[in-house]
């Protein structure tokens, strides 16, 4: 992507060695200058090359793992492109209002928490004590203001307890009983944890909870080596990143966190800079993965990062990202766009739940490598 940049530069040479050519001739600089701009506006192919690459206003995710087509029914395939694309169509139809990347935001990944197909709201995995315990945050990238939840288990919609979180209080992240009562008090939609209840998310612990005890019978060495329970639970955490007609990005993710999670922990999804990050400046990231190679490697920071200081486009950074997660051992991916509606998807997973809007409304999903 990054190498039609030198193109336009070409163009532009032989324009300004024609315009010296005749400026010998007219000695008359305004001359000068209008024919500078005709000849590069004919010659130049930028405007061209810039028009037909799409500007994309909004990305999805709905998780990353051992996704693979064998292992996929027809059905559930079908339900998935579905689910992903009315989601992709509830995102785009703010932006097309001219709401904010932030309505964009909760309305596409409410779609998702309220489907038992992804790891979040609905669908949310279940912690090792049997509970479901839900991480979720929201990032405006035109203010740097942000808000997050974690470990809450009665909140319908957490990615909308994370936007009261950052829109009416003073604090960027909540946990637990206290975030519950700030979005009870603030109108959100609470639920019995009940509702979270699934039987395939159910059988998910128990496989998992069957695999800690084949650990605990190995010796220290053999676990080091061994793989985490949850490892094969395929991950799920939903995500979205937009880009509104006032050209504000923003960033918002939310997830059931890890299968078989213990200890009250929690994921990268809900702490600024490792699973979600916003800034107009740069791009809007949202990550899905192995939460704790996100966390160490503040990920969706890291992609603004190298976009901002090493100049890097979006493509580039957050494949290194990627790249660098696992060298470190961890899998996942992400999704980004940038402040030109460019978007970058990679992961190094088998699979991860895609999908883009652009700005004419075309939407493409996309599940397999
Ligand atoms: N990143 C999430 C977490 O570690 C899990 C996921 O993306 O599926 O909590």
């Amino acid at each position: 992507m990054d190498k039609g940049v030198s193109t336009p530069f070409v163009f532009v040479g032989i324009n300004y060695v024609l315009c010296l050519k005749l400026n010998l001739i007219m000695k008359n600089s305004v001359t000068y200058v209008l024919i500078l701009m005709c000849v590069m506006m004919n010659l130049t192919p930028s405007s061209a090359q810039s028009n037909s690459k799409p500007k994309y206003v909004l990305a999805i995710h709905g998780g990353a793992g051992t996704i693979l087509k064998k292992n996929m029914t027809d059905s559930l395939e079908k339900a998935y492109i579905a689910k992903l694309t009315e989601s992709l169509q509830a995102g785009y139809d703010q932006i097309k209002q001219g709401k904010s990347s932030l309505d964009a935001i909760e309305a596409a990944i409410h779609v998702m928490e309220d489907s038992p197909l992804f790891n979040a709201g609905k669908g949310a995995v279940f912690t090792n004590q049997g509970k479901n315990e839900l991480d979720a945050a929201i990032m405006d990238g035109s203010n740097l203001k942000a808000g997050a939840v974690a470990g809450v288990t009665n909140i319908k919609n957490p990615i909308s307890a994370a936007r009261a979180v950052m829109d009416k209080s003073e604090h960027v992240m909540m946990i637990g009983k206290g975030a519950e009562e700030f979005a009870q008090n603030n109108g959100i939609q609470i639920v019995d944890p009940s509702y979270f209840w699934t039987k395939q998310r159910w059988e998910g612990l128990q496989r998992a909870l069957e695999r800690d005890k084949d650990r605990a019978e190995l010796d220290h060495d053999d676990k080091k080596a061994f793989l985490p329970p949850y490892k094969d639970e395929k991950f799920g955490t939903v995500g979205c990143v937009a880009l509104d007609k006032q050209g504000n990005l923003a960033a918002g993710t939310s997830t059931g966190g890890m299968t078989n999670k213990k200890f009250g922990r929690v994921g990268d999804a809900p702490i600024i800079g490792a699973g979600t990050y916003a800034n107009n400046a740069t791009v809007a990231i949202s990550c899905t993965g192995w939460g704790e190679f996100f966390i160490r490697s503040v990920a969706a920071f890291n992609v603004s990062a190298k976009m901002q200081y090493a100049k890097m486009g979006v493509a580039k950074a957050s494949q290194e990202v990627i790249d660098e997660i696992g060298k470190l051992g961890g899998d996942g991916g992400m999704i980004a766009i940038d402040k030109n509606g460019e978007v970058a998807m990679p992961f190094n997973t088998e699979g991860m739940y895609r999908g883009t809007v652009t700005a004419d409304g075309k939407i493409t999903v996309e599940i397999y490598k």
